[in-house]
């Protein structure tokens, strides 16, 4: 085969509590993960320069090394040359649809793409935790994307133990379109403000956090109780989000009485997200959000839950 199509899907973050320092400089977390039916497109050839050569035409994705897709072929190369000088390098095609900048993971997708898809091309029968260890030296997020489904992930987020899915919950997802948030600056004010209170033994806590916070949140995801997961939503970067962002705050205080079962910022924002169990809810809700922030430019979505992550659309 010379070509895979395979689709992105992105993530909203159903949980995230930040627990402690770590030695590398990241944070210590636990995260509930969860894919949604949102998804860019990405197109992996066998090149025909010997190179690799990247292509998207979203205005705010980069097409050199800071493109993580990039940097997932580089990857790629680096570890296997026979299979790039065989195969003359890979083109690229990045066809966006994910909010950039918005919490979603919408780069870190696009390199589990390229992660899966190349593996496929230049025929290597890498399995997926191989995968994943290769996705965990381009970004925390970057493992959960090729599985993904619903996850609980701890250390940097790279570790992950499934959960049962969580089909067709409805989501109505809001993003105000030119406003970005730094992932970076999120964590430095968030341990600006709150450092001191962490625990340092990371290990032990990272049991208990994940135990006795995100408890009840696993315990909902089990019993497919909406209701429950709407109610334990939680993010602690929206502590430091919020205050700095009103637009942020505003849309959160939308989605709040709009009639959703819980709103949430997802990552370190500013897409907000509100869960629905029904469709037909859903739909009203985004009508709600458009009437009630009518002046401001936002992108906006409704989508589901779905139990899977990069998936093969189809090979030439
Ligand atoms: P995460 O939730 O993993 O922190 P995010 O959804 O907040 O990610 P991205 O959409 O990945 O954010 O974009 C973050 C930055 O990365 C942007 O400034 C963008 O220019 C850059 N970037 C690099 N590669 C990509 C890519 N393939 N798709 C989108 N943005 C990318």
């Amino acid at each position: 085969m010379r070509s895979y199509t395979l689709t992105a899907p992105a993530k909203i973050n159903l949980y995230l509590e930040i627990i402690g320092d770590r030695p590398d400089g990241y944070h210590e977390l636990v995260m509930i993960l969860q894919s949604i039916d949102l998804a860019d497109t990405i197109e992996v050839q066998a090149g025909n320069t010997g190179a690799i050569r990247l292509c998207c035409t979203h205005p705010q994705v980069p097409l050199d090394k800071s493109n993580i897709g990039y940097r997932a072929a580089e990857l790629m190369a680096a570890k296997f040359p026979a299979a790039y000088d065989n195969y003359g390098g890979v083109d690229i095609t990045i066809h966006k649809r994910i909010p950039v900048a918005a919490g979603l993971a919408g780069g870190s997708t696009n390199a589990a793409a390229v992660l899966v898809g190349m593996n496929l091309l230049w025929n290597l029968g890498l399995t997926r935790s191989e995968l994943e260890e290769l996705g965990a030296l381009l970004g925390s997020d970057v493992p959960f994307c090729i599985g993904g489904g619903t996850a609980i992930a701890t250390g940097r987020g790279e570790q992950l133990s499934p959960l049962p899915g969580l089909d067709n919950m409805y989501i109505v997802l809001a993003k105000h379109r030119s406003l970005e948030v730094s992932t970076p600056w999120a964590y430095k004010t968030y341990r600006a403000a709150y450092g001191e209170t962490y625990l340092k033994d990371t290990e032990s806590l990272t049991a208990r956090a994940t135990a006795v916070h995100s408890g009840p949140m696993v315990q909902a995801i089990v019993h497919k109780n909406a209701r429950e997961i709407g109610q334990k939503l939680h993010n602690d970067l929206e502590q430091v989000v919020l205050p700095e962002y009103p637009q942020v705050l505003r849309l959160r205080e939308v989605f709040a009485n709009a009639g959703v079962l819980g709103t949430m910022m997802s990552g370190s924002g500013p897409s907000v997200f509100g869960l629905c169990e029904y469709e037909e809810i859903a739909k009203q809700v985004q009508v709600r959000v458009i009437e009630a922030m009518a002046n401001e430019d936002l992108e906006l979505f409704v989508t589901r839950t779905i139990s899977h992550g990069i998936q093969i659309g189809s090979s030439v």
